[in-house]
Protein backbone atom coordinates (compact mmCIF):
# COMPACT_ATOMS: atom_id res chain seq x y z
CA UNK A 1 0.00 0.00 0.00
CA UNK A 2 2.68 2.39 0.98
CA UNK A 3 4.54 1.44 -2.59
CA UNK A 4 1.25 2.32 -4.20
CA UNK A 5 1.14 5.41 -2.72
CA UNK A 6 4.37 6.33 -3.59
CA UNK A 7 3.46 5.82 -7.33
CA UNK A 8 0.69 7.74 -6.56
CA UNK A 9 2.52 10.76 -5.56
CA UNK A 10 5.52 10.29 -8.07
CA UNK A 11 2.71 10.30 -10.91
CA UNK A 12 1.32 13.59 -9.86
CA UNK A 13 4.36 14.93 -8.06
CA UNK A 14 2.44 14.98 -4.97
CA UNK A 15 4.79 15.11 -1.87
CA UNK A 16 2.18 16.55 0.95
CA UNK A 17 0.07 13.91 2.79
CA UNK A 18 -2.90 16.93 2.52
CA UNK A 19 -3.05 17.38 -1.09
CA UNK A 20 -2.41 13.07 -1.05
CA UNK A 21 -5.29 12.02 1.42
CA UNK A 22 -7.47 14.91 -0.01
CA UNK A 23 -7.04 13.76 -3.70
CA UNK A 24 -5.88 9.92 -3.41
CA UNK A 25 -7.74 8.67 -0.62
CA UNK A 26 -10.55 6.94 -2.76
CA UNK A 27 -7.90 4.75 -4.35
CA UNK A 28 -7.40 2.78 -1.70
CA UNK A 29 -10.79 1.49 -1.48
CA UNK A 30 -9.12 -1.69 -3.23
CA UNK A 31 -7.45 -2.51 -0.17
CA UNK A 32 -9.25 -4.90 2.37
CA UNK A 33 -7.93 -2.76 5.41
CA UNK A 34 -9.31 -0.48 8.47
CA UNK A 35 -8.33 3.14 7.21
CA UNK A 36 -6.33 3.54 10.25
CA UNK A 37 -3.95 1.79 8.30
CA UNK A 38 -4.41 3.64 4.61
CA UNK A 39 -4.01 7.06 6.50
CA UNK A 40 -0.19 5.89 7.80
CA UNK A 41 0.42 3.92 4.62
CA UNK A 42 0.06 7.81 2.82
CA UNK A 43 1.71 9.47 5.67
CA UNK A 44 4.68 7.05 5.17
CA UNK A 45 4.81 7.24 1.38
CA UNK A 46 4.64 11.47 1.73
CA UNK A 47 7.78 11.10 4.26
CA UNK A 48 9.98 9.15 1.75
CA UNK A 49 8.94 11.64 -1.11
CA UNK A 50 9.51 14.30 0.83
CA UNK A 51 12.98 12.80 1.83
CA UNK A 52 13.86 12.05 -1.72
CA UNK A 53 13.37 15.24 -2.87
CA UNK A 54 15.01 16.56 0.15
CA UNK A 55 18.22 14.96 -1.37
CA UNK A 56 17.44 16.28 -4.98
CA UNK A 57 17.47 19.39 -3.88
CA UNK A 58 20.83 18.97 -1.61
CA UNK A 59 22.48 17.44 -4.79
CA UNK A 60 22.70 13.75 -3.48
CA UNK A 61 21.97 10.99 -5.14
CA UNK A 62 18.86 9.78 -4.26
CA UNK A 63 17.36 6.54 -2.80
CA UNK A 64 14.97 4.63 -3.92
CA UNK A 65 11.70 5.84 -1.89
CA UNK A 66 10.18 2.87 -2.33
CA UNK A 67 9.62 0.13 0.54
CA UNK A 68 11.42 -3.21 0.19
CA UNK A 69 10.46 -5.51 3.10
CA UNK A 70 6.87 -5.47 4.36
CA UNK A 71 6.02 -3.72 7.94
CA UNK A 72 3.04 -2.36 9.68
CA UNK A 73 2.83 1.23 11.05
CA UNK A 74 0.50 2.78 12.86
CA UNK A 75 -0.14 5.54 15.31
CA UNK A 76 -3.54 5.60 15.67
CA UNK A 77 -5.82 3.23 17.30
CA UNK A 78 -3.77 0.74 19.49
CA UNK A 79 -4.17 -0.01 23.33
CA UNK A 80 -1.59 -1.10 25.90
CA UNK A 81 -3.31 -3.37 28.04
CA UNK A 82 -1.43 -4.70 30.66
CA UNK A 83 0.90 -7.11 28.95
CA UNK A 84 -1.12 -6.77 25.72
CA UNK A 85 -0.57 -4.55 22.71
CA UNK A 86 -4.05 -4.74 21.41
CA UNK A 87 -3.98 -3.49 17.68
CA UNK A 88 -7.14 -2.82 15.13
CA UNK A 89 -7.18 -6.01 12.66
CA UNK A 90 -9.90 -6.98 10.33
CA UNK A 91 -13.37 -6.99 10.76
CA UNK A 92 -13.33 -4.21 13.33
CA UNK A 93 -11.55 -6.89 15.70
CA UNK A 94 -8.74 -6.62 17.73
CA UNK A 95 -5.51 -8.38 17.46
CA UNK A 96 -3.56 -8.90 20.64
CA UNK A 97 0.22 -9.40 21.25
CA UNK A 98 1.70 -10.52 24.32
CA UNK A 99 4.53 -8.49 25.36
CA UNK A 100 7.69 -9.50 27.61
CA UNK A 101 8.09 -8.66 31.15
CA UNK A 102 10.72 -5.88 30.53
CA UNK A 103 9.04 -3.99 27.83
CA UNK A 104 5.42 -3.99 30.18
CA UNK A 105 8.11 -2.52 32.98
CA UNK A 106 9.86 0.41 30.17
CA UNK A 107 6.00 1.13 29.66
CA UNK A 108 5.07 1.45 33.30
CA UNK A 109 7.63 3.57 33.68
CA UNK A 110 6.05 6.96 34.85
CA UNK A 111 5.68 9.97 32.50
CA UNK A 112 5.91 7.36 29.31
CA UNK A 113 3.39 7.84 26.48
CA UNK A 114 3.02 5.37 24.00
CA UNK A 115 3.07 7.12 20.49
CA UNK A 116 3.17 3.99 17.79
CA UNK A 117 4.05 0.68 16.92
CA UNK A 118 5.75 -0.95 14.29
CA UNK A 119 5.60 -4.32 13.46
CA UNK A 120 7.86 -6.40 11.15
CA UNK A 121 8.06 -10.17 10.19
CA UNK A 122 10.66 -10.42 13.32
CA UNK A 123 9.91 -7.73 15.73
CA UNK A 124 7.33 -5.50 17.48
CA UNK A 125 8.75 -2.17 18.66
CA UNK A 126 7.07 0.71 20.28
CA UNK A 127 7.57 4.27 20.49
CA UNK A 128 7.15 5.82 23.36
CA UNK A 129 7.04 9.86 24.24
CA UNK A 130 8.79 11.59 27.66
CA UNK A 131 8.66 15.30 28.48
CA UNK A 132 11.68 16.31 30.06
CA UNK A 133 13.01 19.10 31.49
CA UNK A 134 16.52 20.33 31.03
CA UNK A 135 19.04 19.92 34.15
CA UNK A 136 20.42 23.55 35.11
CA UNK A 137 24.08 22.45 34.27
CA UNK A 138 27.11 23.68 36.92
CA UNK A 139 29.71 21.94 34.92
CA UNK A 140 30.97 20.86 31.62
CA UNK A 141 32.64 17.27 30.45
CA UNK A 142 34.13 18.33 26.96
CA UNK A 143 34.88 15.07 24.79
CA UNK A 144 37.90 15.14 22.32
CA UNK A 145 37.23 11.76 19.93
CA UNK A 146 40.28 10.61 18.55
CA UNK A 147 41.34 6.80 16.39
CA UNK A 148 42.75 5.29 19.33
CA UNK A 149 40.57 7.04 21.97
CA UNK A 150 37.87 9.33 23.60
CA UNK A 151 38.74 11.56 26.21
CA UNK A 152 36.64 13.07 28.47
CA UNK A 153 37.53 16.06 31.02
CA UNK A 154 35.48 15.78 33.67
CA UNK A 155 35.42 18.60 37.20
CA UNK A 156 37.87 15.68 38.75
CA UNK A 157 40.20 14.94 36.01
CA UNK A 158 40.25 13.41 32.57
CA UNK A 159 39.85 9.83 31.54
CA UNK A 160 40.45 7.97 28.72
CA UNK A 161 38.52 5.24 27.09
CA UNK A 162 40.74 3.26 24.82
CA UNK A 163 39.08 2.41 21.83
CA UNK A 164 42.24 0.47 20.25
CA UNK A 165 39.52 -2.81 19.66
CA UNK A 166 37.57 -0.66 17.38
CA UNK A 167 40.21 -0.77 14.57
CA UNK A 168 40.80 -4.22 14.96
CA UNK A 169 37.26 -5.09 14.63
CA UNK A 170 37.44 -2.48 11.18
CA UNK A 171 40.46 -4.31 9.49
CA UNK A 172 39.23 -7.85 10.43
CA UNK A 173 36.03 -6.96 8.73
CA UNK A 174 38.13 -5.32 5.34
CA UNK A 175 39.99 -8.61 5.32
CA UNK A 176 37.44 -11.24 5.50
CA UNK A 177 35.78 -9.03 3.02
CA UNK A 178 38.54 -9.19 0.61
CA UNK A 179 39.33 -12.74 0.83
CA UNK A 180 35.98 -13.78 -0.31
CA UNK A 181 36.65 -15.56 -3.76
CA UNK A 182 33.57 -17.03 -5.62
CA UNK A 183 32.04 -15.63 -8.62
CA UNK A 184 28.66 -15.11 -7.27
CA UNK A 185 26.89 -11.93 -6.98
CA UNK A 186 24.32 -13.42 -4.98
CA UNK A 187 26.36 -15.27 -2.54
CA UNK A 188 29.06 -12.35 -2.48
CA UNK A 189 26.55 -9.64 -1.49
CA UNK A 190 25.44 -12.03 1.05
CA UNK A 191 28.54 -12.23 2.91
CA UNK A 192 28.72 -8.49 2.16
CA UNK A 193 25.74 -7.61 4.00
CA UNK A 194 26.35 -10.25 7.20
CA UNK A 195 30.13 -9.27 7.59
CA UNK A 196 29.29 -5.73 7.26
CA UNK A 197 26.20 -5.67 9.57
CA UNK A 198 28.63 -8.03 12.45
CA UNK A 199 31.11 -5.27 12.13
CA UNK A 200 28.21 -2.47 12.55
CA UNK A 201 27.11 -4.25 15.42
CA UNK A 202 30.00 -5.18 17.23
CA UNK A 203 31.12 -1.11 16.95
CA UNK A 204 27.65 0.12 18.14
CA UNK A 205 27.86 -2.63 20.75
CA UNK A 206 31.18 -1.08 22.32
CA UNK A 207 30.36 2.51 21.54
CA UNK A 208 27.39 2.11 24.14
CA UNK A 209 29.40 0.79 26.45
CA UNK A 210 31.28 4.17 26.63
CA UNK A 211 28.13 6.70 26.06
CA UNK A 212 26.43 5.21 28.65
CA UNK A 213 29.01 5.75 31.17
CA UNK A 214 30.02 9.44 30.10
CA UNK A 215 26.05 10.50 30.08
CA UNK A 216 26.10 8.50 33.49
CA UNK A 217 29.31 10.61 34.85
CA UNK A 218 27.54 13.86 33.54
CA UNK A 219 24.10 13.12 35.10
CA UNK A 220 26.15 12.84 38.34
CA UNK A 221 27.70 15.94 37.81
CA UNK A 222 25.15 18.14 36.15
CA UNK A 223 27.05 18.55 33.25
CA UNK A 224 26.52 19.87 29.85
CA UNK A 225 28.46 17.71 27.74
CA UNK A 226 30.32 19.30 25.09
CA UNK A 227 31.58 18.09 21.72
CA UNK A 228 33.98 19.70 19.18
CA UNK A 229 31.75 19.92 15.79
CA UNK A 230 34.24 18.01 13.03
CA UNK A 231 31.63 17.82 10.75
CA UNK A 232 33.76 17.01 7.05
CA UNK A 233 36.39 15.78 8.72
CA UNK A 234 36.52 13.43 6.09
CA UNK A 235 37.32 15.96 3.77
CA UNK A 236 40.54 15.60 5.28
CA UNK A 237 41.21 12.29 3.71
CA UNK A 238 40.47 12.22 0.43
CA UNK A 239 41.54 10.04 -2.53
CA UNK A 240 45.44 12.08 -3.61
CA UNK A 241 45.70 14.24 -0.65
CA UNK A 242 49.48 12.39 -0.29
CA UNK A 243 48.55 10.14 2.57
CA UNK A 244 48.60 5.98 2.71
CA UNK A 245 46.11 3.87 1.94
CA UNK A 246 45.93 2.46 5.01
CA UNK A 247 45.91 5.56 6.50
CA UNK A 248 42.97 6.80 4.74
CA UNK A 249 41.04 3.81 5.10
CA UNK A 250 41.73 3.74 8.94
CA UNK A 251 40.72 7.22 9.27
CA UNK A 252 37.28 7.00 6.52
CA UNK A 253 36.07 4.11 8.57
CA UNK A 254 36.85 5.86 12.02
CA UNK A 255 33.04 6.32 13.58
CA UNK A 256 33.40 9.50 15.42
CA UNK A 257 29.72 10.52 14.81
CA UNK A 258 28.24 7.05 16.28
CA UNK A 259 29.17 8.19 19.56
CA UNK A 260 27.66 11.58 19.68
CA UNK A 261 24.23 10.24 18.42
CA UNK A 262 24.57 7.42 21.04
CA UNK A 263 25.33 10.34 23.33
CA UNK A 264 22.78 12.89 22.30
CA UNK A 265 20.24 10.63 22.20
CA UNK A 266 20.82 9.66 25.32
CA UNK A 267 21.48 13.03 26.66
CA UNK A 268 18.56 14.12 25.43
CA UNK A 269 16.08 11.35 27.13
CA UNK A 270 17.62 12.64 30.44
CA UNK A 271 17.43 16.37 29.75
CA UNK A 272 21.05 16.88 29.73
CA UNK A 273 22.52 19.63 26.89
CA UNK A 274 24.53 18.48 24.55
CA UNK A 275 26.41 21.56 23.12
CA UNK A 276 29.41 21.71 20.30
CA UNK A 277 32.14 24.13 20.17
CA UNK A 278 34.68 25.24 17.54
CA UNK A 279 37.67 22.44 17.42
CA UNK A 280 40.31 25.07 16.14
CA UNK A 281 43.47 25.47 18.53
CA UNK A 282 41.69 23.33 20.93
CA UNK A 283 45.25 20.80 20.85
CA UNK A 284 47.43 23.36 20.49
CA UNK A 285 47.35 26.11 23.21
CA UNK A 286 47.89 25.35 27.00
CA UNK A 287 44.60 24.18 28.63
CA UNK A 288 46.50 26.13 32.46
CA UNK A 289 48.10 29.35 30.89
CA UNK A 290 46.61 29.55 27.30
CA UNK A 291 50.34 29.43 25.86
CA UNK A 292 50.82 27.51 22.35
CA UNK A 293 52.26 24.32 23.43
CA UNK A 294 55.07 22.33 21.72
CA UNK A 295 55.46 18.99 20.84
CA UNK A 296 57.55 16.95 23.53
CA UNK A 297 60.66 15.87 21.81
CA UNK A 298 60.45 12.65 23.86
CA UNK A 299 57.32 11.60 24.34
CA UNK A 300 54.65 10.34 21.98
CA UNK A 301 51.70 11.91 22.00
CA UNK A 302 52.68 15.07 24.38
CA UNK A 303 52.60 18.08 24.47
CA UNK A 304 55.37 20.36 26.15
CA UNK A 305 54.46 23.49 27.98
CA UNK A 306 57.25 26.09 28.26
CA UNK A 307 55.43 28.90 30.18
CA UNK A 308 54.38 26.11 32.85
CA UNK A 309 56.97 23.43 31.87
CA UNK A 310 55.14 20.35 32.38
CA UNK A 311 54.31 17.51 29.31
CA UNK A 312 50.61 16.99 29.15
CA UNK A 313 48.66 14.01 26.95
CA UNK A 314 47.59 15.66 23.85
CA UNK A 315 44.32 14.13 24.13
CA UNK A 316 43.42 15.81 27.57
CA UNK A 317 44.92 18.81 26.35
CA UNK A 318 42.42 18.66 23.75
CA UNK A 319 39.40 17.53 26.03
CA UNK A 320 40.09 19.98 28.25
CA UNK A 321 40.36 23.12 25.98
CA UNK A 322 37.03 21.83 25.08
CA UNK A 323 35.06 21.74 27.80
CA UNK A 324 36.98 25.27 28.77
CA UNK A 325 35.40 26.64 25.25
CA UNK A 326 32.12 25.02 25.89
CA UNK A 327 31.89 26.33 29.51
CA UNK A 328 32.99 30.11 28.77
CA UNK A 329 30.42 29.75 26.08
CA UNK A 330 27.79 28.35 26.92
CA UNK A 331 27.81 28.49 31.20
CA UNK A 332 29.79 31.86 31.84
CA UNK A 333 27.68 34.82 32.40
CA UNK A 334 29.79 37.02 29.81
CA UNK A 335 30.03 34.44 27.00
CA UNK A 336 32.73 33.47 25.50
CA UNK A 337 35.65 36.40 25.98
CA UNK A 338 38.61 34.93 24.63
CA UNK A 339 40.05 31.98 22.86
CA UNK A 340 42.55 31.03 25.51
CA UNK A 341 41.24 30.05 29.08
CA UNK A 342 43.52 31.95 31.54
CA UNK A 343 42.34 31.97 35.35
CA UNK A 344 40.16 29.31 36.40
CA UNK A 345 42.16 26.51 36.19
CA UNK A 346 45.53 27.58 38.54
CA UNK A 347 45.39 24.12 40.54
CA UNK A 348 44.99 21.99 38.09
CA UNK A 349 45.86 18.46 38.05
CA UNK A 350 45.73 16.35 34.66
CA UNK A 351 44.96 12.91 36.19
CA UNK A 352 44.86 10.56 33.94
CA UNK A 353 41.87 7.30 34.83
CA UNK A 354 43.03 4.99 31.69
CA UNK A 355 39.87 3.03 30.53
CA UNK A 356 39.84 -0.14 28.07
CA UNK A 357 36.77 0.41 26.37
CA UNK A 358 36.39 -3.36 25.97
CA UNK A 359 36.16 -4.00 29.85
CA UNK A 360 34.26 -0.79 30.91
CA UNK A 361 31.79 -2.14 33.52
CA UNK A 362 28.64 -0.29 33.87
CA UNK A 363 27.61 -0.17 37.11
CA UNK A 364 23.36 -0.69 36.67
ZN1 LIG B 1 50.96 26.35 30.24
Amino acid sequence: MINYCIRIGLDNNISTLKRLSSLHYKDLQKYQIQSKYKLTAMSQACGRLAQMKRSIREGKRPKSPFVTKPYLISCYGFKLNGMLLSIPGGNRNHVNIVLNQHTVDKLSEEGIQPRSFTITPSSVSISVRKEVEEIKCQNVIGIDRNLRNVTIAIPSGAILYRTNKLLSIKENTTHVIASFRRNDRRVKNKFYSQKRSRRTRRVQQFLHKISKDIVQRAIKSKSMIVFEDIKGIRKLYKRGNGQGNKFRRRLNSWSFYELQRQIQYKAAWEGLPVRFVDPKRTSQLCPICGERLQEDRFQHRKLWCNNCMKSMDRDVVAALNISYKGWSRFCHPRGLSDEAVKGNVENFQPLILGVDGSKLQVQK
